[in-house]
């Protein structure tokens, strides 16, 4: 029974995202505030799309493998759970990407911000561009009044695309955001929000005009020159653990799909609205529901609350199919990968009109303490227009399709030790442009439901820091006044 006073929350959904709102409410109820909550998960673990596979000395991320490190609310979150040994940066002395252009890997320029050089020479000397490209980069400082001038305003939107072309043109555009953002969001830059996916370029436009001045302003000061990603020696899944182990063990309810959530007319003196949240086998009352579901399950939830709440929420979501392959010592006694991060695939080239082949990392190059001394872990990301397709093949023609894709590029590769395959349908929701004004429109609504919050990939970035500080921050506006 819970004590008199006392809110009760439903979570449903146990990813990263609403396991964050979780672990903030258990802080709550420590802190001695009148708070308690269950945790709705359909699967059998806690993490969603976080997962850690631990063998053999080796720590294979099965989903995101690092957060940016410019976004400080993960490792703040990491901190606090007594991580702070275990935090780790991406090893940036060997940061190098390359861009496959035919069977070839073509680095990046050293320097580069996405697609804005901070170092003028590294990308002069570039094999990447064409001269043409060159010159585009090189006249974007000097037209800074002009595109100054045709930004748009904080309120209007545009695709990444068009943003791009207009500094660097449509080269640059194809051949190098693409793929870059195609390894976050698995998506078509013609479609995607500029305004959603890279607001802090947009910013940079507005305030000097020259994305290229301000990145090579801000590359010499210390936070230009910090590591770019950040991650942790046990891999990200502890962060998961970490916050699973401070929930009271009754909090949380494995393989338990919520199947509705109804709000009921009786006023609470604290939300105004009680929700009723059936499961198969029971359905339990609550003051506040967190819906922390991926967008598509969200979308079935509230539909019978308000269809127009649940029409805003419905947008594509990209699949991606991971990959992973684990070389012992002895086997990768012969494997000469070259030094840096890995490869994207841009995939307008003639080359590879139906590679799903989006990018591949050289894991043990990236992050330190991913592998036994001497190892070698591969990870390949299979998404884009053929994802759906390649869900439906079996691990072993999955594997195989990784072994030739990689083998192409990294010559013929030795049996691996370890192989994971994991399919992540429809995770990634497709940002496309207005996305920001659909989810204002979204959150307005549903305002008119007391005690509903809204969190997850779908709505205010799909990175862990963001959806970290999404989740606390419903956990703590849901706390009694
Ligand atoms: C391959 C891949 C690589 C990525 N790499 C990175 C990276 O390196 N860095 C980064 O910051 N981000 C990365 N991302 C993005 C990031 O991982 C995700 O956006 C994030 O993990 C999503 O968290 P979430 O809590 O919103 O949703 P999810 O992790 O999808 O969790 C939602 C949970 O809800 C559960 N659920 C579904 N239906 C119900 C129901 N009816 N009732 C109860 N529970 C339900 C699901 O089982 C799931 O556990 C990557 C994503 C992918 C797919």
């Amino acid at each position: 029974m819970k004590p008199a006073g006392t809110i009760k929350i439903a979570i449903l959904g146990g990813g990263i995202a609403g396991v964050a709102a979780a672990y903030e409410l258990a802080k709550m109820q420590r802190a001695g505030l009148p708070v308690e909550a269950t945790l709705y998960e359909a699967g059998p673990r806690l993490g969603g799309i976080v997962e850690t596979h631990r063998e053999a000395g080796f720590v294979i991320e099965c989903g995101p493998d690092s957060w940016v490190t410019e976004k400080t609310w993960a490792r703040e979150l990491a901190v606090e759970l007594g991580l702070e040994d275990e935090i780790i940066p991406s090893n940036d002395h060997w940061r190098r990407t390359y861009v496959l252009q035919g069977n070839q890997l073509v680095p990046m320029p050293d320097g580069m911000r996405m697609m804005v050089p901070a170092d003028w020479a590294a990308l002069l000397n570039s094999p990447l561009f064409s001269t043409q490209a060159k010159l585009a980069y090189l006249r974007e400082p000097r037209r800074a009044e002009e595109l100054k001038a045709a930004a748009l305003p904080p309120d209007q939107d545009e695709s990444v695309r068009d943003f791009v072309q207009r500094h660097f043109g449509d080269e640059v555009a194809l051949k190098l955001a693409a793929p870059l953002l195609a390894g976050v969001f698995g998506g078509d830059i013609a479609h995607l929000s500029a305004r959603s996916v890279m607001p802090a370029f947009l910013e940079m436009e507005r305030e000097r005009g020259s994305l290229v001045q301000a990145v090579q302003q801000r590359a010499r000061t210390a936070a230009g020159r910090a590591a770019v990603f950040t991650s942790l020696k046990s891999g990200l899944g502890t962060l998961i653990e970490r916050m699973a182990a401070t929930l009271p063990a009754d909090w949380v309810r494995l393989q338990t799909p919520v199947l509705s959530m109804d709000p009921v007319e009786q006023a609470t003196a604290h939300t105004g609205v009680r929700w009723s949240v059936r499961t198969q086998k029971h359905t339990v009352t609550f003051d506040a529901v967190v819906v922390a579901t991926p967008a598509p399950v969200a979308c079935e939830l509230l539909r019978p609350l308000d269809a127009r709440l649940s029409e805003l929420l419905q947008m594509d979501a990209s699949s991606a199919i991971i990959v992973a392959m684990a070389f012992t010592p002895q086997q990768a006694a012969n494997l000469r990968l070259p030094r840096g991060f890995g490869f994207l695939v841009p995939q307008q080239q003639e080359s590879a009109p139906h590679n799903a082949l989006l990018a591949a990392t050289f894991v043990d190059q990236k992050f330190s303490h991913r592998v036994p001394e001497g190892g070698v872990l591969l990870r390949a990301f299979f998404g884009g227009a053929t994802a759906p397709q390649l869900l439906q093949e079996s691990d072993a023609a999955l594997i195989a399709l990784a072994r030739k894709e990689l083998g192409k590029v990294l010559g013929k590769l030795p049996e691996a030790h370890i192989t994971l395959v994991r399919r992540w349908p429809n995770s990634l929701p497709q940002y496309g442009v207005g996305h920001l004004d659909r989810i204002a429109e979204l959150e307005s609504r549903a305002q008119a439901f007391a005690g509903l919050r809204l969190i997850g990939n779908a709505y205010h970035g799909v990175g862990l820091p963001d959806l970290i500080r999404e989740g606390r921050a419903a956990a703590r506006s849901l706390a009694p006044a």
